[in-house]
């Protein structure tokens, strides 16, 4: 799909202010970046808008903010890795008030080439409210040229990902996409419009609730929709099967009947558990000692709970992806976060590794699985943005995209 938006390389930044919102919401431990995937994922915009003599002003958010500015949630140690990586300073603006006058002193000491950090803007509360007018502006004020490269933050429509882009045309600058933006939307949009068929979708996690509009967008997109992870229980109790203690959606069994019928109707593959991987109770820790059995889909006792797919379950999937030439995943099999209950989300992430077919990993827990098991270069395509990507999987506009200046 052809992204119809301005890029980067369709603006002259030379000498210009870009504010560039990137995604730099990075996992931290101790004040330690835990993953820098989102980090890597941004040079190459950055380092484009360097070369072409910009001066580079980044923004994003950090975390969710719920008590206030706090040292914690300071993008710092972004500012300290980038540098690293870019192999050149990053001034990092630590007010945080985000935008004003510390934030336009060090905006006006820039030559052309800089690159300066903004503080997370969650830390300025209007970042996430609908009144964010006053926010926008501040940060269109710093600004000539807006660049949006925050793919995991584009589906939402909060100041420094679409009110800026409002003030930034209303003084007459440009607003693009930067280019992980650009290969996030191709990936996805290609496997959603115009796939290489066959084209195979993976769905797992906890709730059928979360996933509705997926489901219903892929059935009507995909030859073969596969369900796994405890959702599936909500599909298997429609089918009249004893589920145990399993995760069950109840007021979602009409939908899953629905899904059914509309999938028979479509002439389309949704392929359930046959078997499942079961225990008397969900694990607690989460990754502590369990005792499992795997029964069939339709032989789980009314007393147990089902947290993994089960072998043969895991070998269909597989066989369903062998066969395919696109494959889109979002969402773990069973309980992934306990090696005892990630056997079938490690044999669907290995089946994807060996296919030659272009395979797409919804961000989240898939990523994070595929990121863990060391098959990530494996993978076509891996998203950076979970709830992003998810609601491009249900056919939604991204107001981080719809925002930007078309072509
Ligand atoms: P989601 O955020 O919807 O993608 O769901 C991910 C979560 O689903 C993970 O934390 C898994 O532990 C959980 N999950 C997957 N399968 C099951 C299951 N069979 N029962 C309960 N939780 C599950």
């Amino acid at each position: 799909m052809a992204l119809n938006k301005k890029s980067v390389d369709d603006i002259n930044v030379s000498g210009k202010r870009v504010l560039v919102r990137c995604d730099f919401n990075v996992p931290l431990k101790n004040g330690e970046i835990t993953d820098e995937t989102r980090i890597v994922a941004a040079l190459p915009t950055i380092n484009k808008l360097i070369k072409d003599g910009g001066k580079v002003i980044l923004c994003s958010h950090l975390g969710k903010v719920k008590n206030g500015p706090n040292e914690g949630e300071s993008l710092a140690p972004v500012a300290k890795r980038l540098s690293e990586k870019l192999g050149k300073d990053v001034n990092f603006v630590s007010d945080y008030n985000v935008t004003g006058d510390v934030a336009t002193a060090a905006v006006n000491a820039m030559k052309e080439g800089d690159v300066v950090l903004l503080q997370n803007t969650r830390f300025r509360g209007q970042e996430e409210t609908k009144n964010g007018e006053q926010f926008s502006k501040e940060l269109a004020d710093l600004a000539d040229v807006y660049v949006c490269d925050a793919f995991g933050s584009s589906h939402r429509a909060h100041a420094s990902v679409a009110g800026v882009t409002k003030c930034i045309s209303a003084k007459g600058g440009e607003n693009a996409v930067g280019y992980l933006m650009q290969k996030e939307i191709d990936f996805l949009g290609n496997a959603v419009e115009n796939p290489v068929r066959p084209f195979v979708a993976i769905l797992g996690g906890a709730k059928v609730a979360d996933k509705l509009n997926v489901i219903n967008n892929l059935l009507e997109k995909c030859d073969t929709l596969i369900i796994g992870g405890g959702m599936a229980f909500t599909f298997l109790k429609a089918k009249g099967m004893e589920v145990g203690n399993s995760l069950v959606d109840n007021e979602k069994l009409d939908y899953c009947k629905e899904m059914m019928d509309k999938a028979d109707k479509l002439g389309k593959k949704l392929l359930l558990p046959v078997d499942t991987t079961i225990a008397d109770h969900f694990p607690d820790p989460i990754d502590g000692p369990i005792d499992v059995e795997v029964v069939d889909a339709d032989k789980i006792p009314a007393d147990k709970e089902g947290l993994d797919i089960g072998t043969k379950t895991a070998e269909l999937y597989a066989d369903a992806v062998k066969s395919a030439k696109t494959v889109v995943w979002n969402g773990p099999m069973g309980v992934f976060e306990n090696p005892i209950l990630a056997k079938g989300t490690i044999a669907v992430a290995k089946s994807l590794a060996e296919t030659d077919a272009t395979t797409i990993i919804g961000g989240g827990d898939s990523a994070a699985a595929v990121n863990q098991l060391g098959f990530a270069d494996k993978m076509s395509h891996i998203s950076t943005g979970g709830g992003a990507s998810l609601e491009f999987l249900e056919g939604k506009e991204l107001p981080g995209v719809v925002a930007a200046d078309d072509k």
